[in-house]
């Protein structure tokens, strides 16, 4: 895994100050040997470092006073633990707050803050932009491409923390109860780090959110999604959006690499999904596209035998999206069908529109040049340019 410092830091003698945000404690442990620390003595130390790192939000390792004054010294001259710059700050008039991220070489992501009576999430991203292209996706327009490292990852939510006031608070009371891996970017595509970031985000003796509060979304890379089960344990969420995979194939354009049936199939292996736990499956509402009672009927067919939970979401549109809502007698219709059918089927509520934060809307300021792309049409032909 490759780490990077998220500012251009650079210690006194003009080498690269090590971005420590993002390593494990053996990691952090094998950095404090390599700055002079007897090896005995640098596991203890990691683990007093990690401390400060995810159980009290330390920012600077002056206020670290459990370590002796001249590691502290030798720790800033060498290291970095600082955070991603906040470019931008929003707050919607619901509550959902966005922060916009630079990291050191310029690329930018947001981060969303979702707050609801009893609990709130908070929703990251995992790659800057999306190689993915979904054609009712924001993200999915934007040209510049990169992994996050797992230290960018797990700084979002540091800095949402700092940012909310939640440092040291446990867990009672806390404001960011939940992590949805929703924002931009597809995580199976990053798995490494995201795996990374997210065991930091789990562990006990610091943030310590439980992965049944996380919730990862996937477009449907088939041959990880085990390996999400098994190594991390979170809750899945699939995008699915169609029923077949001609339409498929045009709305979530990795369709034709790994079709409905193997997606399904999938699913149903899901390690540790049951129906206390259920997989749930997104669909987005395109209006004259997805959102006959014909679909709704063929998603329930579908879905057969699946621990399934199903999340009805509105498109939410953005500037040139070739694509509109569906009305919404038509996705309450939609809802009930699936619903009749013995499903839970919830419309997704729109959050924090007003300032570009609902889902799919998200893209760096940095980035706005829209690719160019021709809407699939009502009849699943290519609209002429
Ligand atoms: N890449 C992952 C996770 C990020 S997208 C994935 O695709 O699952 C999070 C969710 O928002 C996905 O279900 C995605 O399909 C949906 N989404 C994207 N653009 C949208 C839009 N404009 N309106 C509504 N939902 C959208
Ligand atoms: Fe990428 Fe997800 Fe957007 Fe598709 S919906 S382009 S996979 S972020």
């Amino acid at each position: 895994m490759t780490q990077e410092a998220f500012k251009p830091a650079e210690s006194p003698d003009a080498a690269p100050r090590r971005q420590l945000i993002g390593l494990s404690r053996d990691e952090l442990g094998r950095e404090l040997a390599a700055l002079g620390e007897a090896p005995a003595r640098a596991s203890l130390r990691a683990k007093q470092l990690w401390h400060w790192l995810y159980h009290k939000g330390a920012d600077d390792f002056d206020s670290m006073t459990t370590l002796a004054k001249e590691l502290r010294v030798r720790l800033s001259k060498h290291c970095s633990i600082a955070r991603p710059e906040i470019v931008r700050e929003q707050r919607s008039k619901d509550g959902t707050r966005k922060w916009l991220l630079r990291f050191a070489d310029g690329c930018e992501v947001e981060v969303v803050y979702i707050p609801e009576d009893d609990r709130g999430a908070l929703c990251i991203s995992s790659q800057v932009g999306c190689t993915l292209t979904c054609s009712f996706c924001h993200t999915g327009t934007q040209r510049l491409v990169r992994d996050l490292t797992a230290g960018e990852i797990i700084a979002q939510l540091l800095v949402a923390r700092d940012r909310l006031g939640e440092w040291p608070r446990a867990t009672e009371g806390r404001l960011i109860t939940n992590i949805v891996v929703m924002g931009m970017g597809e995580p199976l595509l990053n798995f490494p780090n995201v795996a990374a970031a997210l065991k930091l985000a789990m562990d006990k003796e610091g943030i310590g959110i439980s992965r049944r509060r996380i919730t990862l979304s996937t477009s449907g890379i088939v041959p990880m999604i085990e390996r999400c089960g098994r190594e991390l344990g979170v809750n899945l969420a699939v995008s699915l959006h169609a029923v077949n995979d001609e339409l498929r194939d045009q709305l979530v354009p990795i369709n034709k690499k790994y079709p409905i049936a193997e997606l399904i199939e999938a699913c149903r292996r899901y390690p540790g999904a049951h129906n206390a736990r259920r997989i749930t499956f997104e669909y987005v509402m395109l209006k004259g596209l997805n959102d006959a009672p014909d679909d709704a009927r063929a998603l329930a067919r579908l879905l057969r035998g699946l621990p399934a939970k199903i999340n009805l979401i509105p498109f939410n549109s953005w500037p040139g999206a070739p694509f509109e809502c569906s009305a919404r007698a038509r996705i309450a219709a939609f809802a009930d069908l699936l619903n009749a059918e013995g499903y839970t089927a919830t419309v997704r509520e729109p959050r924090g529109r007003d300032i570009l934060a609902a889902c799919g809307q998200l893209k760096s300021a940095s980035e706005r040049t829209r690719a160019h792309r021709r809407p699939p049409t009502a009849t699943g032909a290519e609209a002429p340019p």
